[in-house]
């Protein structure tokens, strides 16, 4: 394959700077010097996977080492793959435009659900088998990492191995590994061997799993000694000594978060019960204000961006915002570099805060109540009140914002149709709160967006053995919530509900679904994460085809079923899971992990004390 006519090519594709690389920071090495060549996969658009903190960490990390050369490659929008396959131009690196199966990596990071018809589609444009049985010992290894590989089941034919946790210190563990089986002359089956050993490391492979005849597993178990029975997932211990880019790609055209961003704390003080992230990241560990203004410094002064970002699963808990933002705020305005806060939380959203970072601009303010009724908050464990939102929204109204979006779910377990009547009752209080207001310029009115997402039960979180709602409850309570909402100042978002079941049925199922996958991919399925892409009945075929019903997948689980993901250990027990499932049930409320600790397990993969609220 060639990639000669690539130049032609760009010149007929939209946003050509999504493939043709140089831009600012970008790595650039002599490949005849490396004996590693990573390509650093992301399985969506360039301005997604752009904005990816986790791709730009170990992309740094991976070129810091002078044996090993990473470059990126991203899934190419629908104009660009006709050129290709058109052309015959396969999947290639950005910064070399090298094939990507010259690489001895693929490594593919895997974000969200909706991506996996994307990861078939950018194997099979790089000349990759799809399948690993059907690898050759000169093909790249195809390596997944991020939320998604905590259940890999259902794309486990399609890797190789999957990174289970943080990855800035495995990384590093499996290119030397990797040099050290080179040199020994041993085979692909032998490469995999060794690194089964890693901590955080699962080759599905080395596993054979067998099913009872209703369809539910009986049992996984790993075929060879190299092989571990539960796969601990990789932590970082100390944020202020993890290597932190000093520089970061600088994109040509927009990307969806364009700024430069630095991560203020890893993990969660908050045990929402539907929250993967909360419980997958756990323990919280903070990065010191030092460092993080060390971190700002480099970025600002390598990037030239004239915004700053804040990163974190909810940085109004940092412990020390209001140290860091005095310290950040003297660095932006002299470097006349503005600085954004993402959206504080309800119960402790500070106007000072957010007036002395937002100067002048009152963009839009964004709270996340995430349930309509007290009594459906107590049950996902949302610890805020009505009162606390009616606070911070009239704190904001008075201090000059006029327009909130508010975000919730439906279809959350244990949910009635009350619970999601609160949601307009809520929304409406939120416009009155406005109006009651003295110090509110009525004239200019006020504008309450509700965002609507249905809920996605998944595996790690207190709710992983609930149902999920079907395509049509969802649809009827969507409706239901729309004759809800009479107030002209309230908009109404919602997503698109076959998408969240679909994402429910990958994110809760198991290797059976590979079958589906691969026809799937073979009817075109493609980008379905966007909705101009997406294709319900493409799916609905590919599953029929395959003879799986997806009903299966969105059931309720027993507590003494075998899930698919029950190989990996996060450290939060599966005994804390079920405490959390039953409480929600009496929608009893676990205090957050500053309050009490409720003793999830998460600090014994945490070897080391400090950085760890937990201990404090
Ligand atoms: S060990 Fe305790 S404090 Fe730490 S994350 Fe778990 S519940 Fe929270």
């Amino acid at each position: 394959m060639s990639i000669k006519n690539l130049d032609k090519v760009l010149k007929r594709v939209q946003k050509a700077t999504r493939y043709s690389g140089g831009e600012l920071n970008s790595v650039i090495k002599n490949p005849e010097d490396v004996k590693i060549r990573y390509a650093f996969g992301f399985p969506d658009t360039y301005e997604v996977g752009m904005s990816h903190l986790g791709m730009k960490i170990l992309y740094h990390i991976l070129n810091l080492r002078p044996d090993t050369y990473c470059e990126r490659t991203f899934a190419p929008w629908i104009d660009m793959e006709e050129e290709m396959r058109k052309e015959g131009i396969p999947l290639f690196t950005n910064e070399t435009h090298t094939p990507v199966k010259e690489f001895d990596f693929l490594g593919i990071t895997l974000q969200y659900e909706m991506c996996y018809s994307n990861v078939l589609n950018m194997l099979s444009l790089a000349g990759i088998p799809l399948l690993s049985s059907e690898r050759g010992e000169d093909d790249p290894f195809v390596n997944g990492g991020g939320p998604c590989a905590y259940n890999s089941e259902p794309i486990a034919d399609f890797f190789d191995f999957f990174t289970m946790g943080e990855g800035e210190e495995v990384i590093g563990e499996l290119m030397d590994a990797y040099i050290e089986w080179k040199e020994s002359g041993g085979k692909r089956i032998d490469y995999l061997k060794r690194i089964a050993k890693i901590e955080g490391i699962y080759v599905p492979s080395l596993y054979d799993v067998t099913y009872n005849d209703d369809g539910t597993i009986k049992s996984m178990t790993p075929n060879c000694p190299e092989a571990k029975p539960k796969i601990k997932k990789r932590i970082i211990e100390d944020l202020d000594k993890v290597i932190y880019p000093d520089k970061l790609i600088v994109p040509f055209c927009d990307i969806v978060h364009d700024r430069a961003n630095i991560e203020v704390f890893r993990g969660c003080i908050r045990g929402c019960r539907f929250c993967q992230a909360g419980m997958i990241y756990r323990p919280v560990r903070e990065k010191s204000p030092d460092t993080l203004l060390n971190d700002a410094c480099n970025l600002i002064n390598s990037t030239g961006y004239e915004e700053m970002g804040l990163s974190s699963l909810s940085t109004s808990d940092y412990t020390e915002l209001e140290t860091l933002t005095d310290k950040l705020l003297e660095l932006t305005e002299k470097e006349k570099v503005s600085l954004s806060l993402p959206s504080l939380r309800v119960d402790n959203f500070s106007l000072d805060l957010m007036q002395r970072v937002q100067k002048v601009r009152k963009s839009g303010l964004t709270f996340a109540p995430e349930a309509g009724s007290q009594r459906m908050r107590d049950v996902i464990n949302k610890n805020v009140s009505e009162e606390d939102l009616i606070n911070s929204a009239t704190l904001a109204f008075e201090g000059g914002w006029n327009s909130v979006k508010l975000y919730f779910m439906i279809g959350l377990p244990y949910e009635e149709m009350e619970d999601i009547a609160g949601i307009a009752l809520l929304a409406e209080k939120v416009v009155e709160c406005y109006y009651n207001s003295e110090k509110t310029n009525k004239r200019r009115g006020v504008n309450v967006t509700l965002s609507v997402a249905s809920f996605v039960p998944k595996p790690f979180t207190p709710f992983q053995w609930a149902p999920q709602d079907t395509m049509e409850t969802l649809a009827e309570k969507q409706l239901f919530l729309k004759g809800e909402v009479r107030n002209r100042h309230i908009k109404y978002n919602y997503h698109q509900n076959d998408i969240s079941v679909l994402e429910g049925v990958f994110a809760r199922g198991d290797r059976k679904l590979g079958k589906v996958l691969l026809r799937a991919h073979s009817l075109g399925c493609k980008l379905d994460g966007w909705n101009e892409c997406f294709n319900l009945e493409l799916w609905k075929q590919a599953f029929s085809d395959c003879g799986i019903d997806m009903a299966f997948y969105t059931r309720e689980r027993s507590y003494d079923e075998i899930l698919p993901w029950d190989i990996v250990d996060i450290g939060v027990s599966t005994q804390f899971m079920k405490n959390e499932n039953e409480k929600a049930k009496k929608a009893a409320v676990t205090p957050n992990c500053r309050e009490k600790c409720s003793g999830c397990g998460a600090t014994a993969l945490c070897k080391t004390k400090k950085g760890c609220v937990c201990f404090e």
